[in-house]
């Protein structure tokens, strides 16, 4: 089976075509112009991911924290990981880079707070 990709690690967005087995495996790949694309495909194929970013509202004030996962998170738990944040409350003050949900849904991934809260 083949699949069509756009190569998103640098901004040539070479156009890549991946060849895959039946049972998952990865079989081969054309279209890259160099090892990177190789790596992105590869991954892209067999264990997709995603950096998750999102704003939760802070309870109290209007301005929301917006927050991002600390690498990337599975895809298939992008959703899940969107749905337990709408439960969060952070609590102030919030400094960049602060955990605001560790190892979130046991995936190794923390959540952090990509603004401080008050603003400076
Ligand atoms: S294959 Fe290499 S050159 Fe092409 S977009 Fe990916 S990183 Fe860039």
């Amino acid at each position: 089976m083949k699949k069509a990709l756009v190569c998103i690690s640098c901004p040539m967005g070479c156009c890549l075509e991946a060849e895959i087995s039946e049972q998952g495996e990865f079989l081969g790949l054309s279209g890259n112009h160099c090892a990177r694309g190789a790596a992105y495909a590869r991954q892209e194929c067999l264990s997709p991911t995603r950096m998750v970013t999102a704003l939760l509202p802070v309870p109290g004030i209007v301005t929301p924290l917006s927050v991002r996962t600390d690498k990337p998170l599975p895809k298939a738990q992008i959703f899940p990981c969107l749905e337990y944040l709408k439960t969060v409350k952070p609590s102030l003050p919030v400094r960049i880079g602060d955990i605001i949900v560790p190892d979130i849904l046991n995936s190794g991934v923390n959540i952090i707070a990509t603004r401080n809260l008050p603003s400076d």
